[in-house]
């Protein structure tokens, strides 16, 4: 398998190599859609280790990431989780969305990003220590306006950081002429639009669009979707659920192609 197709916007990749050969653990900041995955996939594979991702919801205990008993076949047997599978086989453990766990995750966490770097699983009575090549890298995105989800200062200090941004128009429109087939003109068209949403002020989204949606919309008018229908269903929808912001942005696309 290939390495996944990556373009960095900064030093981005440099950073993680230094904090892989370091064993220092990262975060990773930014909207939701902006690249932070496939960079994370781009450089397990460079790494050549293998990558753990876990996607955090609010009902994800520490238990899910470190392992527990199941009963199968009619005996209780010990299942590792994602977390602990990583630090056994030297791999990268990618928590995506990290503040959305519960408390207890983070109390697992603090061990392994100092210099202690080892886990204990209570449950098996086994103090695991993390070897070399053992990477922990969590994301969140700060967007969300919920306080009480951000990250505690004493968690995000254990980490090294980076901004993530959806990344500068040339950039973008490389990456959706080169992971969708558009033609680069209609790709522009894309990009421009979504310079000029991301810079409006005054109309009223949660999210900002995404390259993601951008993909998504370039590869509905690839399958022959009209450029307006294409921009209902992968700009407009799913970025707001209000007649009157859907229409703000349906007049944006039509000013623009
Ligand atoms: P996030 O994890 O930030 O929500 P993703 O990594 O899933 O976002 O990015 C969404 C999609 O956008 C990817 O599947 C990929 O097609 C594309 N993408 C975004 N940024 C880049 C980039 N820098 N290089 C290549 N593809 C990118």
């Amino acid at each position: 398998m290939g390495i996944p197709y990556y373009v960095p916007s900064g030093n981005e990749c440099l950073l993680f190599e230094t904090a892989f050969r370091r064993q220092l653990p990262l975060l990773i900041k930014g909207p939701t859609g902006c690249g932070k995955t496939r960079f994370v996939l781009h450089m397990a594979a460079k790494l050549g280790r293998p990558l753990f991702t876990v996607a955090c919801h609010d009902d994800l205990t520490a238990a899910d990431l470190t392992g527990r008993f199941l009963i199968k076949g009619g005996e209780t047997v010990w299942v590792d989780g994602p977390l602990t599978r990583a630090i056994r086989e030297g791999g990268i453990c990618y928590l995506d969305e990290v503040v959305e766990a519960r408390k207890d995750v983070t109390v697992v966490l603090h061990p392994l990003t100092d210099d202690r770097r080892m886990m204990p699983l209570e449950r098996t009575g086994e103090i695991l220590r993390a070897p070399d090549e053992f990477m922990l890298v969590v994301s969140y995105n700060p967007g969300y306006q919920n306080i009480l989800k951000s990250l505690k200062p004493s968690t995000r200090q254990r980490f090294i950081a980076i901004s993530f941004d959806f990344p500068p128009p040339e950039t973008e429109l490389e990456i959706i002429a080169t992971e969708t087939g558009l033609e680069r003109d209609k790709c522009r068209v894309l990009v421009n639009l979504a310079t000029q949403l991301r810079i409006l002020k005054d109309v009223d989204l949660e999210e900002n669009i995404s390259t993601r949606l951008l993909i998504y919309c370039a590869i509905l008018m690839m399958e022959g979707l009209d450029p307006y229908q294409a921009a209902q269903a992968a700009l407009i929808e799913p970025l707001s659920d209000e007649a009157d912001v859907q229409q703000g942005l349906l007049e944006l696309v039509r000013a623009t192609w």
